[in-house]
Order: structure tokens, then C-alpha cells, then sequence
């Protein structure tokens, strides 16, 4: 139309790894960043998401001029995802890939890969995510002397001989795990060709060493390989549910990442329910009242009149209590197309959620985004699944399991995560004698799966 316009948008960012080794603390990190080297006015916090603008990042690329003399800021900054609860997936899925432009894998260099290490690149390479790895933890190499907030480069020309092959060492031994999945890897400044090889920035989450570069990276590969994709127009909105959530005096809400177009107050959206599509119109959209602003008996909330890509944001809206995380959320333009949306939402929760005749294996996850997460490894184990569900295990999951524990007893199983065994259920199961494998950890129910057939074999 004749009013719409083109921008270009913040990238999304998702931080991914282990337990333990840092996430959270480098998201406090790069807010904190964000938040000091502001100037008065500019919102970073969003609703499960945090902006880092241009403003900031010029900032922060200015005493980097030497290690990146071509550095301009095009984008109007980063978008850092807030992974909540679980946050390995935080439900970025959408249908044929991931609503993240690039992700931060954080190993922490004493430890290594562990089991998430591998669950995060397994997902990374399904979903064709690209992404840079943040060796954190690069303070506790033994004999380390910690410049805070130095860039890398700098800090690392006060490091003793001694520890500076430590971290070599490590470095070394990240890329050769790297390897093992099908990467190249270099620490960040011996890298040529950004394209063929994945970059290791050594950093401190808790110090601040090398977070100036990996920010500095992060926009520079943005820039240069991804630009296109992440021009954007006044179109109706596309985003993706992170959460549903009851907020006081609001009912049921849900928090949205916007990736494309705008969303206006009274839109009608579509998302995925829990037992159909939930189609209704936007009541609020809500924004987190910064911090300074918060008074007394004022919500934590302020609502705006429309919100643009990329951002995140609280959705109010009748009807949201079936909302399911993970869902896609479309804004429908014209209710006369209102069939074509049903169809569409319909169709991509239907590959997710679905059951079949045949023998295999009842899979139950607490959201959208890890039940594909759940079924891709499925794949990748060639382990058939005859029911996927979003929810606890119930009786009737039991029921289906024990019918295939008959004729096919090694997938006569239910494999379930982060959702609880209902009472009926585990009594149920009991008394069928059919095997529930829970975790928070794709790995370890598989594993655990694993060594119970084999010895069902025996
Ligand atoms: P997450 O589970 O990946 O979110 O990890 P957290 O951010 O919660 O960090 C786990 C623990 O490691 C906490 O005790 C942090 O203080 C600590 N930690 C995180 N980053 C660093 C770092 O760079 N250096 C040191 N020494 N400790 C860190
Ligand atoms: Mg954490």
C-alpha cells in the first residue's frame, strides 16, 4: 500500500549451552552493558527480550576501531532473547526453522561440551542457525589477571606465558569438539573466512573481558551476511508465543517475540491452542515500565498503541488461557481470509502434535518448541513415535503405550520432557508395566531409553 514503508530490524539473538556455564550471567552482563553506556530516554528492556541499540553499540565499537577498522553500525541494534524457565529452546521454533538470526553458544573452557553443549548445536544445525561461541569463564584459567571490561585482545597482553597456554589449550580442545560435530573453529581473530568457520570468542561473563568483541563480532557477521533477511515492512505482524502467563488483573497473557511487520491494538491474530486455534483480538499490548520510572501502585506495565519488528511484548486478549508456548502467532488481515490462517495454523501444529497407527514410542513435552526439539531427535535416533503431545503425561498416554508394549514391547514406552507423570497415570503405568523416561534433558532420556532396550535385548 501506499503507507507502507521498509526498515530494517533488530537481529534476534538466542544464547544457548549448559547449565552453569553462563548464560544468564552474560545476558546481566550485555544489559548492563546496555544500560550504563545508555543515553536517558532509550528503552533496552522489553517484555522477554532486551534491546542493545545502535547507540550503544557504536559505543562500544569505538575503542575496537583497531581490531575492526570497518566497523559501521547499519542496524538499529541487537535483540538479546531473555531465555525464561527452559531455556535451551525458548521457543523460537517456527515452521522450517528459527525465528533467531544467530545464536551465542556459551561453553564454559573449563568444562568443556557437556550434554546441552551438544542438545544446543544439534538444534542449531537442524534449524540452520548460525552462530559464534562464547568460551566463558576465561577468569578461572589459573594465574589469570582480570582487566574488567577489557576487550580481549587487550586483556590478554597482561596474561602470563603460563596461562595464556592454558588458554590456547582450551581453546584447542573446544574447537576440536566443534570438529567433531562438522565445524571449523578459530578463536575470532585468527579467522578468515566467517562463512566456512565458527568463531570462539574467549570471554568473562562476570569480569566483562571480550564481551565488547563479542558484541562487536556479533554485528559485524550480522551486517555483512544477513542484511537482507532482516528488512522488514509495515505488513501484519508474525511473531512467535515465548510464554503464557497469568499477570494480576490481566487474566491470561502471552509474551510475543515480533519478527516481521507491526502489531496494532485490535488486531485479530491467530495462535495455537491446546485444543484448536485461538483466534481473537489484541486488547494491550504491554511494555515493562522502566525501572525509574516505577511508582506506587503502578503496574509494571505501559501500554503502547503499536509495536514494530523486532521486539518483544505482553500480549492481553480474550481468550488466551489455551494459548500454547511456542506457537506461531500470524496477524490476519482481513477476516475473509480467516480460513487460509485456521488452515495454515492447523497444518504446522498438526507435524507436530500427531498420532499414528503403528508401533512407536509416546513422546510429551512441555511446549511447541521442545516437543520438535524431542521429535527431531526421535528422527536422528530412528525411534518411531506413534503419539507427540504438548502436556503432562496423562492415562490415556498409557494406554497407547501399552497397546504398542503388546507387539512391540522396546517402544511400548513413554519418553517425556519437562512435564510431570499425572497420578492416574503413574499408577496406570504400573500396573501395565510401562516405562516413563522423564528428564529436563533430551540427552539423558535418550540415553537412559538407550541402555533400557539394550537390556531388554539381553
Ligand atoms: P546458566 O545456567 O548458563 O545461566 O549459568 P549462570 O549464568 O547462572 O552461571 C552459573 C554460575 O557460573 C554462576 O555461579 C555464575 O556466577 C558463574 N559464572 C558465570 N560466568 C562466569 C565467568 O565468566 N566467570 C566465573 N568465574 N564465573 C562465572
Ligand atoms: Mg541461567
Amino acid at each position: 500500500s501506499s503507507t507502507s514503508r521498509e526498515w530494517i530490524r533488530q537481529p534476534i539473538i538466542v544464547v544457548m549451552g549448559h547449565v552453569d556455564h553462563g548464560k544468564t550471567t552474560l545476558l546481566d552482563k550485555i544489559r548492563g552493558t546496555a544500560v550504563a553506556r545508555k543515553e536517558p530516554g532509550e528503552i533496552t528492556q522489553h517484555v522477554g527480550a532486551s534491546i542493545v541499540p545502535a547507540s550503544v553499540l557504536k559505543k562500544i565499537a569505538e575503542p575496537l576501531k583497531k581490531y575492526f577498522p570497518k566497523l559501521q553500525i547499519e542496524i538499529p541494534g541487537l535483540l538479546f532473547i531473555d531465555t525464561p524457565g527452559h531455556e535451551l529452546f525458548a521457543n523460537l521454533r517456527k515452521r522450517g526453522g528459527s525465528v533467531a538470526d544467530m545464536a551465542i553458544l556459551v561453553v564454559d573452557v573449563m568444562e568443556g561440551f557437556q550434554p546441552q553443549t551438544v542438545e544446543a548445536i544439534n538444534i542449531l544445525k537442524e534449524k540452520r542457525v548460525p552462530f559464534v561461541v562464547a568460551a566463558n569463564k576465561i577468569d578461572r584459567i589459573e594465574g589469570w589477571r582480570p582487566t574488567p571490561d577489557a576487550p580481549f585482545l587487550e586483556t590478554i597482553r597482561n596474561q602470563s606465558q603460563r596461562a595464556l597456554n592454558l588458554l590456547e589449550e582450551k581453546i584447542y580442545r573446544i574447537a576440536g569438539e566443534l570438529y567433531n560435530h562438522g565445524f571449523e573453529a578459530e578463536r575470532f581473530d585468527r579467522v578468515r573466512d566467517f562463512r566456512r568457520t565458527v568463531a570462539i570468542i574467549p570471554i568473562s561473563a562476570k569480569t566483562g573481558e571480550g564481551v565488547s568483541e563479542l558484541l562487536a563480532l556479533i554485528t559485524g557477521l550480522v551486517q555483512q551476511f544477513m542484511k537482507k533477511k532482516l528488512v522488514t515492512s509495515s505488513e501484519p505482524a508474525k511473531g512467535v508465543v515465548l510464554e503464557v502467563k497469568e499477570e494480576p488483573g490481566l487474566g491470561t497473557t502471552i509474551d510475543v517475540i515480533i519478527y516481521d511487520g507491526v502489531l496494532r491494538k485490535n488486531d485479530l491474530f491467530i495462535i495455537a491452542g491446546k485444543s484448536k486455534p485461538v483466534v481473537t483480538r489484541v486488547r494491550a499490548l504491554l511494555m515493562p515500565r522502566p525501572l525509574q520510572d516505577m511508582r506506587m501502585h503502578e503496574g509494571r506495565f505501559t501500554q503502547v498503541e503499536e509495536v514494530y519488528a523486532a521486539t518483544g511484548v505482553k500480549v492481553s486478549a480474550p481468550d488466551l488461557d489455551d494459548a500454547l508456548a511456542g506457537s506461531p502467532l500470524y496477524v490476519i488481515p482481513d477476516e475473509t481470509k480467516l480460513q487460509d490462517y485456521l488452515r495454515m495454523v492447523s497444518e504446522e501444529v498438526s507435524e507436530l502434535r500427531f498420532k499414528v497407527e503403528s508401533d512407536g514410542v509416546v513422546i510429551k513435552a512441555d511446549t511447541l518448541g521442545s516437543l520438535e526439539a524431542l521429535l527431531e531427535a526421535m528422527r536422528r535416533e530412528k525411534i518411531p513415535v506413534r503419539l507427540a503431545d504438548v502436556g503432562n503425561v496423562s492415562r490415556n498416554d498409557v494406554i497407547e503405550a501399552s497397546v504398542v508394549k503388546k507387539s512391540k514391547p522396546e517402544y511400548g514406552v513413554i519418553l517425556a520432557f519437562n512435564v510431570k507423570l499425572l497420578p492416574e497415570a503413574e499408577e496406570l503405568a504400573a500396573r501395565e508395566g510401562v516405562k516413563v523416561f522423564q528428564s529436563n534433558i533430551i540427552y539423558h532420556i535418550i540415553e537412559e531409553y538407550g541402555k533400557w532396550v539394550k537390556e531388554l535385548k539381553e
